[in-house]
């Protein structure tokens, strides 16, 4: 049963575990994909670009797309607003592409609340927190008291992994890249309900 509609692949984890490293390693090799560019109240790292990492606003803009329902979901981690948009999400799945977002454990429980049926969800991790801590430091973006609220969070993230699909330990790039794109190619198999019962609607009849 071939389907044109598109799926979410829902990728989480902690700050520093390898998420955005692993995307633009696995994002040419899994077909037509849209990656969602979140918006965020978040200031602006050093080498980040405004539009293709995120949508840098303020937090008066942020709460303006809220009252004009611009969000699929939104939430507040550390500290600061992190949101999807939901219109050009809705214009990718129409096209049939796999939309990918780099979300949170707050952001995936809203994603599953709302499109479960067609959801596929991914907890990335280091093999340690001692690792995570090291990841964190020598990625040299974040000042130590942002590093210790990552970490905080990071401890209490691990503790719903149960929550999630599939488990993806990233300690070699590589082989973590080689799983994640089996698991987005399996992703887009997932067949939506409306579409299981117009199939088992016809087997019937037929
Ligand atoms: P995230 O997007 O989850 O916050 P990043 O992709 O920014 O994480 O990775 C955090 C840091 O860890 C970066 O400096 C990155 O180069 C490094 N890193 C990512 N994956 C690995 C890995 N498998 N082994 C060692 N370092 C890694
Ligand atoms: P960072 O500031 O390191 O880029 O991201 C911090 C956290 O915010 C990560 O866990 C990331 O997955 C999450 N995040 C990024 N964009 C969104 C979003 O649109 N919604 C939600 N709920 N979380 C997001």
């Amino acid at each position: 049963m071939n389907h044109q509609s598109g799926a979410i692949l829902v990728l989480s984890g902690p700050s520093g575990a390898g998420k955005s490293s692993l995307i633009s390693k696995i994002i040419d090799h899994i077909g037509p994909t849209y990656f969602s560019i979140s918006t965020t109240t978040r200031p602006i790292r050093d080498g980040e670009i405004n539009g293709v990492h995120y949508h840098f606003v303020s937090v008066e803009e942020f709460k303006r797309e809220i009252e004009e329902e611009m969000f699929l979901e939104y939430a507040i981690v550390h500290g600061n607003y992190y949101g999807t948009s939901l219109s050009p999400v809705k214009k990718a799945l129409k096209e049939g592409k796999l939309v990918i977002f780099d979300i949170d454990v707050q952001g995936h429980d809203a994603v599953q609340n709302r499109l479960s049926d067609i959801t596929t969800s991914v907890f990335i991790t280091t093999p340690t927190l001692k690792e995570l801590k090291r990841r964190l430091h020598s990625r040299s973006t974040d000042s130590e008291e942002v590093i210790e609220k990552r970490v905080d969070m990071a401890k209490r993230e691990v503790q719903r992994i149960s929550e999630y699909d599939f488990l993806v330990v990233n300690d070699e790039l590589d082989k973590a890249a080689e799983v994640l794109i089996s698991i987005a190619q399996a992703s887009r198999m997932k067949i939506p309900t409306l579409q299981i019962n117009e199939f088992v609607q016809s087997w019937e009849a037929n």
